[in-house]
Order: structure tokens, then C-alpha cells, then sequence
């Protein structure tokens, strides 16, 4: 019954928890991402802000001008409302912005993703220079998803 009001089971919470992740919009990683942040980082209730390529708009890219300045709205507007001290990056195995979007060969992938995480990582600490910056690659491997910590 898609047209009925619908009461969601899990219980609201008013409590910020001050993090955000960037990550890609791909709904197949969704759940992972989730599981990442709210489990692993325990950061529950986290602040998503999911474009196509997650981290790539915010690398220099000059194909996405126009994403990076909405990317760099968006988290400005949570570093000062929402008041986020840290921001989660994730990148993920095959996207598909990378080889349809920037035109990056796969061979190239994994490598230029790596480079993108380091880029955007600089970008949001010009945002703000106190804000903890965390970056992932998350990698399929038999039918699970493993996160790899990046160092930056
Ligand atoms: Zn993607």
C-alpha cells in the first residue's frame, strides 16, 4: 500500500551526533556505508550527503565544477548548523562516476579513487582546519564489502 501514512519503527532521537559521511549515491553500498558509520564508528544518526562519485566531487575535478561547489555548500552549512566535527570519506570499488562521468580507465581506478580521497580530505579541512577527516575504500570481496582505512 504505497499511498498509506506508515509509522517507521525505529525511535527518534533529537541528538546530533557531529559527523558526516561523503559517499556515493550508489544504493547497493547504502546499507554498508551505514553499517560502516553507525556500527564500526559508532556514529549513529550521522549527517549523509551522497553524490554520484562521493569524495570525487570534492577533488578538483574541472568536469564537476558544479557538484564541488554544491559539496562544498552542503558540508559547510553542517560544519556551521549541524555543527560536524568530523567527516567520514568513502570511496567504493567499480563506481561507476569514475568510469562513465571522468572517463578514468579501471585499470586507473582504485589509484585515481585513492588520490580523489587525499584531495577532498584537504578540501574539507580548508572548510574548517578542526574538523577530523576519515577516509575509506570499501572493496567487494566474496560477497561482502571490506572497509580499507586510508591514510592521508
Ligand atoms: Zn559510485
Amino acid at each position: 500500500m504505497p499511498n498509506t501514512p506508515w509509522t517507521s519503527p525505529t525511535s527518534f532521537s533529537d541528538q546530533r551526533i557531529r559527523a558526516a559521511a561523503v559517499y556515493c549515491s550508489d544504493g547497493r553500498f547504502g546499507e554498508h556505508f551505514d553499517d560502516l558509520c553507525q556500527n564500526h564508528l559508532a556514529l549513529p544518526r550521522y549527517d549523509r550527503l551522497a553524490i554520484p562519485g562521493g569524495a570525487a566531487c570534492l577533488a578538483g575535478h574541472p568536469e564537476t565544477q558544479h557538484e564541488e561547489h554544491a559539496a562544498h555548500d552542503e558540508l559547510r552549512f553542517l560544519a556551521e548548523v549541524h555543527a560536524i566535527e568530523r567527516v567520514v570519506l568513502i570511496a567504493h570499488q567499480g563506481c561507476a562516476f569514475y568510469t562513465h562521468r571522468l572517463k578514468v580507465d579501471t585499470d586507473d581506478l582504485r589509484a585515481r579513487q585513492l588520490d580523489d580521497l587525499a584531495r577532498a580530505a584537504k578540501h574539507v579541512q580548508q572548510l574548517d582546519p578542526a574538523l577530523r577527516v576519515d577516509a575509506y575504500f570499501a572493496a567487494i570481496n566474496a560477497g561482502k564489502i571490506n572497509f580499507e582505512p586510508i591514510d592521508l
